[in-house]
Formats: structure tokens, C-alpha cells, sequence
């Protein structure tokens, strides 16, 4: 909603420090993390008010979507009442916190991340170019992913603004609003995720539209990697539309890697890769048990350096101290490794590889063999418990209508595609794949399912 970044921008400006809510959590979900943030103010609509109605009398709640605002609480429109004469906006450090944003609790509780004024503009420098070119409302940028989430707050808010740009907000995905709204309004990027994408390519609905009639120039796919055949096969649908994939965390206050370096001798990294390193940051390889850095083309977990990496989790030193080392190393938790050309490569998680036998086997990549069969619109691959191997890679698979592919030709398929212990060795058919509002697969879910 268009109040959204003016309440945040004025929360930012009056030295306050702002907390985007998921808006789907449940209320006891809320209440903890409005309790452990001590947040002393909150801001929400009438629809989302019954949710955290139990701790109201703790709080000021201020509505935004009314004038008769319900009992307790007030209408935000107050907060538009002050003239600007009589306010003193306070003298703000590089190093005051500006912002707590929750990371998505993918792979296990949500961590509220200090991210300060310092953090916040170290990472606009360094995905910003061309500044001064920049046209006011030249640009207009979908503001579809979250304002909660580091990509929709860093990503698209402060993004948008700092480039003099326009944001058109659509508050949910559902794909023909999805294309309207990218028609009506001439929108020219779109900062997305991969499940879009994938919608995107493979639904029918879309070869309804006349695409002819897209401004768009670009899209972002973030948050969670991007299939290469999927990649392809969006270029073939969409060839005026340039993909900008991108890897962050809200660690590191959003974007970290990208895909488009203007300032990059080759300027697009190469396909497959999630990137190059952006400016202003160090990057290393590690081996996870010694901590080691590693050489190129080795495989390890990913650690970055620079002035983006967050003050740490609120109220959590253990955890803070266990993801950024003494030398202010962040370590991701992601596996991957860069090329002799400097090209990132993310593998996948390093809490989601799958243990079989031994081997560590990608679900990323098992997903990625999967949907680029013609008759498998989306899947998700999760570890079962087994005696014998451990762990083995089971799929869960949403057919495309009509298809009347067994199981076993979903295995074989598999099969012929990758390494024997890679192979998935049980599958399921199912309507749905639990996915965040980044985008991201909720392998717990997906197991709780399963099993
Ligand atoms: P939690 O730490 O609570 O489990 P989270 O790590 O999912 O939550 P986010 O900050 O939303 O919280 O996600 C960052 C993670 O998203 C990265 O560490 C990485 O695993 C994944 N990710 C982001 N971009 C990409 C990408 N382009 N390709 C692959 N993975 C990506």
C-alpha cells in the first residue's frame, strides 16, 4: 500500500527504528515478535488490527485505513496533522539502527536482523548506478514482494526512491492481475522471485495476453534460485525482457551478488551463476568444518565482508556470534563456489542438503531437472528419514492438467538426468508446495506433508 513507505521513510527520518510485520503470521507469531522487538508504536489497517488485538493495551496502535478508528486506538492520519516547522528530526549515525526486519525462518525460527542507517546505505551504493541520469518517474517498478521483507524494503522501497523512480504496489501475486497491472501502469521492472517466474512460463493463461503491450525492460528473480532451464525458457517466452538474477540476505541488508555489474568489464555474468561480487565487498569460499578459505572452483560456504553485514540479531549474541566471526565475516549458510572468471555459483543451502549415504545431495537441483519436464508445473524435494541411507531425496509434484504421468516415469526421468545417488527414490503427486511470501520453498512443510 502507497502508506506504507511514507510511514516507514517518517519513522526513518524521526530516528525511530521500523519493523515490517508479516502480515500472514499467525497472532501468537505477532505477538512474540512485537514483544521481543519492545516495539512501542504500531501501525497496521482494520484488517490485520483483530490479529493483534490481545496486546493492544500494551501499545499505541495506530490504524491507517479509517477514521473511526475501533476502541484504544487511533486513525494514522495524526501523524500527517504535525506541521513540519515544529518537528526536530534528530542528528542519526551511520551506526544507529534503522530497521528490523526478520529474516523468513526458512530454515528455522525467524531472527529479528539490526540493520542500521550505515548498513542500509552501504547497500543502495552498491547496487545503484547512474544516479545522476536517473529521470524522476522515468523508471516504474512493480512493489509486489513484501515492504516486510528485506528484497521488498531495500530492494524496492529505498531502491525506488533513491532513484527517482515510480512504485506501482499490487499487494498479492495472482498472475492475470499480475499482467494487467504490468500493461495498465507501463511498469518497466519487476523485482520478482522465482515462483512467479515460473507461473510466468508455464501457465496458459499468458499466452492470452498481447505481450506486445509490455513496457517491461527487466525483471529480478531473488530470494531462492532460479532453475536455468526455467531461465531459458522465460527468455524464449519474453525476449525483450532482460533477467536480473540476484542473491542477498537480510543479513546483509538485501542484494549481494548480481547478475548485472555495469561496472564489470563483461557487464552480465554468465548464466547459471548467481552473479558477480558487487562493488565495495569481499567475498570467500570456506570449508564449513575448518573454516578455511578455499581455492576457486572448490565448493564451500559462501562468507561476505563489507559495510551491509548487519549489527546482528536482536537480543541473540549466541546466534549473532555463530553467523559473523571475529574478523566480521558473514557466513551465509549457503554452498556454492566462484569460477577462474569470478562468476558466483549458489548450490544450495548448506541445512537442506540431503544426506544420502553419505553423498550431499541439492534439492535445487533435483527441482530444477524436474520442472523442466513439459508435463510438471512445480515441485519441491525434501529428505525422509531411512535406515539405511540416512536420508533419502523425495519429491513432491504438481502435474500440469491433463497429464497422465506415473510416478515412475517422474523417477526415471529424474534418473536420467542426474548422478545414481542423486536420484529421487519416492514421489508423490500433490495440488500445492508451501512457499513463503519470498518465494522460498517451506521444505518443513512440504516434509510434514510427506510423512
Ligand atoms: P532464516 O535464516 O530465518 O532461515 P532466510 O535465510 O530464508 O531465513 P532470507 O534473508 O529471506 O532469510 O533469505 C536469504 C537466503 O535466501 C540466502 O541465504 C539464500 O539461501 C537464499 N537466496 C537468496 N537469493 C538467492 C538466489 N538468487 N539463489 C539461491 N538462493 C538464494
Amino acid at each position: 500500500m502507497a502508506e506504507y513507505p511514507i510511514l516507514v521513510f517518517g519513522i526513518l527520518s524521526a530516528g525511530g527504528v521500523f519493523m515490517g510485520a508479516n502480515t500472514s503470521s499467525h497472532p501468537d507469531e505477532l505477538e512474540k515478535q512485537i514483544k521481543h522487538s519492545e516495539a512501542k508504536i504500531v501501525i497496521t489497517d482494520t484488517l490485520s488490527f483483530p490479529k493483534i488485538k490481545n496486546i493492544a493495551q500494551q501499545l499505541q496502535v495506530l490504524i491507517v485505513d479509517t477514521d473511526t478508528p475501533p476502541e484504544g486506538t487511533k486513525s494514522s492520519n495524526i501523524l500527517f496533522e504535525c506541521n513540519e516547522a515544529d518537528v526536530a528530526f534528530p542528528k542519526i549515525s551511520e551506526d544507529d539502527l534503522c530497521a528490523l526486519p526478520f529474516s523468513s525462518g526458512t530454515t528455522g525460527l525467524s531472527k529479528g536482523v539490526m540493520i542500521t542507517h550505515g548498513n542500509l546505505i552501504a547497500n543502495l551504493c552498491s547496487t545503484l548506478f547512474d544516479l545522476d541520469n536517473a529521470k524522476p518517474g522515468e523508471n516504474v517498478t512493480l512493489g509486489l514482494m513484501p515492504f516486510f521483507h528485506i528484497y521488498g524494503f531495500t530492494g524496492i522501497c529505498c531502491s525506488a526512491l533513491r532513484t527517482k523512480g515510480k512504485v506501482v504496489t499490487l499487494a498479492r501475486f495472482e498472475l492475470c492481475q499480475f499482467l494487467d497491472v504490468l500493461i495498465k501502469h507501463e511498469v518497466t521492472f519487476a523485482p520478482i522471485v522465482p515462483p512467479i517466474v515460473l507461473a510466468l512460463v508455464k501457465s496458459p493463461v499468458v499466452d492470452s495476453y498481447d505481450l506486445s503491450k509490455l513496457k517491461l525492460q527487466g525483471i529480478m528473480s531473488a530470494a531462492a534460485p532460479l532453475a536455468p532451464d526455467l531461465r531459458r525458457s522465460f527468455e524464449e517466452k519474453f525476449p525483450q525482457v532482460m533477467i536480473q538474477e540476484a542473491y542477498g540476505l537480510t543479513e546483509h541488508s538485501c542484494i549481494t551478488l548480481s547478475h548485472c555489474a555495469p561496472r564489470h568489464p563483461r557487464g552480465i555474468a554468465k548464466k547459471g551463476s548467481v552473479g558477480f561480487i558487487l562493488p565495495n565487498l569481499e567475498v570467500k569460499f570456506v570449508d564449513p568444518a575448518t573454516g578455511k578459505s578455499l581455492h576457486r572452483n572448490s565448493l564451500g560456504e559462501l562468507c561476505v565482508r563489507s559495510k551491509c553485514v548487519t549489527k546482528g540479531y536482536y537480543k541473540n549474541p549466541k546466534a549473532t556470534n555463530d553467523t559473523i566471526d571475529e574478523h566480521g565475516w558473514l557466513h551465509t549458510g549457503d554452498v556454492g563456489y566462484i569460477d577462474d572468471d569470478g562468476d558466483i555459483f549458489i548450490v544450495e543451502r548448506i541445512k537442506e542438503l540431503i544426506k544420502y549415504k553419505g553423498f550431499q545431495v541439492p534439492p535445487a537441483e533435483l527441482e530444477a531437472v524436474l520442472i523442466s519436464h513439459p508435463e510438471i508445473r512445480d515441485a519441491a524435494v525434501v529428505p525422509i528419514p531411512n535406515e539405511e541411507a540416512g536420508e533419502i531425496p523425495a519429491a513432491c509434484v504438481i502435474l500440469t492438467p491433463g497429464s497422465i504421468l506415473t510416478k515412475d516415469e517422474v523417477l526415471k526421468f529424474v534418473a536420467s538426468k542426474v548422478a545414481s545417488y542423486k536420484k529421487i527414490r519416492m514421489v508423490e503427486f500433490v495440488d500445492t508446495i508451501p512457499k513463503s511470501s519470498a518465494g522460498k520453498i517451506l521444505r518443513r512443510n512440504v516434509k510434514d506433508d510427506l510423512l
